[in-house]
C-alpha cells in the first residue's frame, strides 16, 4: 500500500519505560509509520536477562517439577513495572495470572516463550490507541516454520482500515492450531512478513545499532558505516556473522522487492542502513564489506582421476549427510576434494567421518585441518573487478598469512579465503586497509 510502512522494534528497544517512550515518539513522528511489530522486552544491561528467556525457563522449571515462582515474578514486576510507568490503559495483572496459570498447567514450549510477545503487543496497542492483531489468527505455519501462502491475504484484510496497528512478533499458528515460534529473533521474520501482506513502501526495523559496517567494530577500528547495500550482499555477510537481522528475514520482502532499513533506536536520526534488491555497481567502491568467522574444520580428499570418477563427489556429501553434518563450502581440484564444515556441526564425528571416506572412497590420503577461519569478502560484481583476488592475495602475503583455501566460486559477489584461526583478526584488518584505506 503506498505510503506505509511497517516499524519493528526489538528486544532492547522495548527494554523499559525509557525505551519505550523513544519508540512512541519514533512511531508519532511519521504518518506512515502504521503497522507496529514488537519484540519481547531484552535486557536492560549486559547483567539483565530477556523476557524470553526468562519464560523458556519457567517451562524448563515446571517440565522438571521446580517450583516456578521466583522466576515468574521476575517476568510479572517487569511487566508491571512497565504498565506503571507509562500509564498503560490495560488490566496487566489479569493477563499474567492467566499466562501464569497456563505456564503451570503444562503449556507448550512454544506457546509459553511466546507470552512476551503476546503482552507486549497487548501493551503497545492499549498504550497507543492502536488495533491489536494476534497473530495466531494471521501468521500461519508449516511444521517446518515455512510460512503458508494464506498468511499475506489474511493479513493483509485484518490490517485494512485507519489507524495504528500492533502485531506481536515471534509466532504464529501451526497446521494443528497450536502457537508456534520462529527461531530465536524471529520477531525480524514477522515485520517483514507484515511489510509484504501490505505491500509496505519499507519495512523499517528498528534496533540498538545504526545498521551495518564494513567490518566487526571489535576487529576493526572505527569501520565505515554501509549505506546500501543489496539483499544478496546482506545474505553473504550476514551468513558469515554479521547478525543485526535474522537470517530469514529478508525472504517475504526480498521477493516484493520492499527496502528493508535497519534502524538505531537510541540515535534515530543518525545514519542507517538500507537494504534493497539492487543498486549500481560502484568502481570506486568494490567492496561492500567483509565477514568471518573462526572454528571451521576443512577435510581434504586426494585420489588421483578423482575427476573421472563419476560420482565421486556425491559419495563424499553423502558421508558427512549420513552422519548429519552439513557442510558449508567445498573447493574442489582435479585429483582432490575438499569439504569444509564447522567445527560446532561436526561435533566429534570426525573420526567416524575419516573412516567412512577411507572405507567407502579408496583416497590416496585423508587430511584434516582443523581451527580454521573463514573471511568473506563481499562486494557486488567483484569478480568482474580485475585484479581483485591478486590484491586481495598480496594484502594477505604482506602479513606472512597463509592461505589455505581460495573460493572464487559460485557467487559472483563474495571471495571467500580460508586461514589458520590465529591469524583471523590481522587478516580482517589487512583486508580493510586494502579495500578501504587506514581505519
Ligand atoms: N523474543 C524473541 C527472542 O528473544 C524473539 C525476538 O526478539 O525476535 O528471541
Amino acid at each position: 500500500m503506498k505510503g506505509l510502512h511497517v516499524a519493528k522494534f526489538g528486544g532492547t528497544s522495548l527494554a523499559d519505560a525509557a525505551q519505550w517512550r523513544k519508540v512512541r515518539a519514533i512511531i508519532e513522528a511519521d504518518p506512515r509509520r502504521r503497522i507496529i511489530v514488537v519484540s519481547a522486552p531484552g535486557k536492560r544491561d549486559a547483567r539483565d536477562q530477556k523476557i524470553t528467556d526468562l519464560l523458556l525457563l519457567c517451562h524448563e522449571m515446571i517440565e522438571n517439577g521446580i517450583d516456578m515462582e521466583p522466576v515468574f515474578a521476575k517476568i510479572r514486576e517487569r511487566f508491571l513495572t512497565l504498565a506503571r510507568e507509562l500509564n498503560v490503559p490495560l488490566d496487566c495483572t489479569a493477563l499474567l495470572d492467566d499466562i501464569e496459570k497456563r505456564i503451570r498447567k503444562h503449556a507448550s514450549r512454544d506457546f509459553t516463550a511466546s507470552r512476551g510477545e503476546y503482552l507486549t503487543g497487548k501493551m503497545m496497542a492499549a498504550w497507543l490507541g492502536a488495533t491489536y492483531i494476534e497473530p495466531a489468527d494471521a501468521i500461519f505455519l508449516h511444521d517446518d516454520l515455512r510460512i503458508m501462502p494464506a498468511t499475506y491475504p489474511r493479513l493483509a484484510e485484518l490490517l485494512e482500515g485507519p489507524g495504528r496497528f500492533v502485531i506481536p512478533g515471534f509466532y504464529g499458528k501451526n497446521e494443528r492450531g497450536r502457537i508456534t515460534t520462529f527461531s530465536r529473533g524471529g520477531s525480524d521474520i514477522t515485520g517483514s512478513i507484515a511489510a509484504r501482506a501490505v505491500h509496505a513502501d519499507v519495512y523499517e526495523n528498528w534496533t540498538d545499532v545504526s545498521g551495518f559496517f564494513m567490518a566487526d567494530p571489535r576487529i576493526v577500528k572505527n569501520p565505515k558505516h554501509i549505506a546500501e547495500l543489496t539483499y544478496k550482499e546482506l545474505r553473504e555477510l550476514a551468513y558469515m556473522g554479521a547478525n543485526v537481522l535474522h537470517d530469514e528475514a529478508i525472504f517475504p520482502v526480498r521477493d516484493a522487492k520492499i527496502p528493508i532499513e535497519i534502524r538505531n533506536t537510541n540515535d534515530p536520526h543518525g545514519a542507517f542502513t538500507r537494504i534493497v534488491p539492487s543498486r549500481p555497481t560502484d568502481p570506486s567502491r568494490v567492496v561492500t564489506g567483509i565477514a568471518g568467522r573462526k572454528d571451521f574444520v576443512l577435510f581434504q580428499i586426494e585420489k588421483d582421476l578423482m575427476n573421472k570418477m563419476v560420482g565421486f563427489g556425491r559419495r563424499v556429501l553423502q558421508i558427512f549427510e549420513s552422519y548429519g553434518v552439513s557442510y558449508d563450502h567445498s573447493p574442489t581440484g582435479i585429483d582432490n576434494m575438499s569439504v569444509v564444515v564447522r567445527a560446532d556441526n561436526l561435533g566429534d564425528k570426525e573420526e567416524l567421518i575419516v573412516e567412512e571416506i577411507k572405507r567407502v572412497l579408496e583416497p590416496d590420503s585423508v587430511e584434516v585441518i582443523r581451527d580454521l577461519a573463514i573471511i568473506a569478502t563481499v562486494g557486488q560484481g567483484m569478480i568482474h573487478c580485475v585484479g581483485f583476488a591478486g590484491r586481495l592475495c598480496t594484502a594477505l602475503a604482506r602479513e606472512g598469512i597463509n592461505l589455505r583455501i581460495i573460493d572464487l566460486g559460485a557467487s559472483e559477489d563474495n571471495m571467500i579465503v580460508g586461514i589458520n584461526n590465529e591469524h583471523y583478526e590481522c587478516a580482517i584488518n589487512a583486508i580493510y586497509r586494502e579495500f578501504v584505506g587506514d581505519p
